[in-house]
């Protein structure tokens, strides 16, 4: 009887020994449950009214539907699928849709609730919100993920909107996926609505410069640091695990200022070369391919081994949980750059903090793609297409600008960027909880 589920085998970087937790029913909850457990301390620090508070511990909607889908044989497959909006009291839910096995209840809310954390993070009108479909997108065929990513829209048409609740992509969903989803939804609602979703193809209304905006915004933070750490790119080695979207354009636009990337990964493997790789050259290998591991650009390593690199910077890029209790001893890195969405459980967090390993956090770090998704959105609401250089300019100087009042605090506040970048972003949703009045 074989061990390994087939959940296990989709997952990012698995082995025997140091797998990621997976994202079961249980460890789900749990992962909601780790999340937050670290408001209590921010509510603590920032003395946040009780009434704020009860808001704060749930999420305010959420949805559960069945995504019937016919299947290019014929044959019909309901895949489980939701969207959880977790707080409005800033503006509309924001936040990508994910298609991955994993997929659950628990893990949507939590991802909902990151995504209310750092839209205040950096001072976006947002809520946060977040949907996902439990399914093994790569084994659907173009026909059927069209039909998936329609019936997605139509199961969630009536709660979504822009001004209620604006999808965007996630893990496994990109800019076509976009594009028949916002088709769908003006379908439905018989009328042009570009302003409903994000991350649209260029073509229907999507903003230049999105595609790479995580990436992007990651490298602006990693500089921020590098500068107070009077480090340069030349003398900073990097390990990435990922080679998604946003792992991918980070690691390109990171070699091309002059940081050394040394390895990257996907759920293949890992590839190395100590003296910094050829970001392009691998993607094309990938492309070729399939897999990373094939690569001929670098030596081949398993992904527990990236993570145990002795580098400048980790960066995580994958998914969610995969430092945690059991593997993050084996760090080796000067500090950790998170690009995924809640890629260290808070028992991994607590002990690299007690290792001084500092960590730039997700909150912060992976902002880029929902900043300029804002960008876009207000293109959309005012008729208007910004050239790309507009477009990275405003969002070198919003995250610039918000990231610098992070660190900062860190400093002054003497906790880390983690816990001074929730305190920027649990204050600001707080008040407008409290400015709602409390008489609903
Ligand atoms: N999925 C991305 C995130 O986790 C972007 C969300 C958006 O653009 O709304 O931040």
């Amino acid at each position: 009887k074989k061990k390994t589920s087939k959940t296990h085998k989709s997952s990012a970087i698995t082995s025997a020994n140091h797998a990621p937790q997976q994202l079961t029913p249980e460890t789900g909850a749990a992962l909601f449950e780790d999340a937050r457990s670290r408001l209590e301390t921010v509510f603590k620090a920032l003395e946040i009214h009780p009434d704020a508070q009860a808001r704060l511990m749930q999420p305010s909607l959420s949805l559960q539907v069945s995504v019937p889908v016919r299947m290019d044989d014929g044959s019909l497959k309901a895949f489980p699928a939701w969207r959880v909006q977790y707080d409005t009291s800033l503006g509309p839910a924001k936040g990508g849709v994910r298609f991955h096995p994993d997929v659950n209840q628990h893990e949507v809310t939590t991802l909902s609730f990151w995504m209310a954390v750092k839209c205040a993070v950096v001072g976006l009108p947002y809520g946060g919100g977040k949907g996902g479909v439990q399914v093994d997108a790569k084994a659907l065929s173009s026909l059927e993920r069209e039909r998936l990513a329609r019936g997605y829209i139509r199961a969630i048409a009536d709660i979504m909107g822009p001004d209620r609740d604006i999808p965007a992509p996630d893990v496994n969903t990109d800019a076509t996926v976009m594009g028949w989803m916002i088709d769908e939804y003006e379908q439905i609602r018989r009328a042009q609505a570009p302003a409903a979703i994000t991350g649209k193809p260029l073509s229907l209304g999507g903003s230049p410069g999105r595609v790479e905006a995580t990436g992007r915004g990651a490298l602006t933070v990693l500089d921020l640091w590098a500068e107070r750490e009077e480090r340069t790119p030349e003398e900073t080695t990097l390990a990435v695990q990922g080679f998604g979207n946003a792992a991918f354009h980070f690691a390109r636009l990171a070699s091309q200022r002059g940081y050394k990337v040394v390895a990257v990964s996907d759920s293949s493997g890992a590839i190395y070369h100590a003296d910094g790789l050829d970001i392009d050259a691998a993607k094309e290998d990938k492309q070729q391919h399939g897999k990373l591991s094939k690569s001929q650009q670098g030596k081949a390593m398993s992904g527990d081994e990236l993570l145990g690199l002795e580098v400048d910077v980790l960066v995580l890029a994958a998914l969610e949980n995969q430092l945690h209790r059991d593997n993050v001893d084996e760090v080796k890195a000067g500090a950790v750059l998170e690009i995924a969405n809640g890629p260290l459980t808070s028992e991994a967090d607590t002990a690299l903090e007690k290792r001084n390993i500092p960590v730039l956090p997700d909150v912060l770090a992976n902002t880029g793609g929902v900043i300029v998704s804002y960008f876009e959105w207000l293109q959309n609401r005012a008729g208007e297409k910004w050239h790309e250089s507009e477009v990275n300019q405003r969002l070198d100087d919003r995250l610039g600008d918000e990231a610098k009042r992070v660190l900062l605090r860190a400093e002054k506040e003497q906790v880390t960027y983690r816990q001074a970048a929730y305190r920027q972003g649990i204050e600001r949703i707080a008040e407008a909880i409290m400015a709602r009045g409390n008489c609903q």
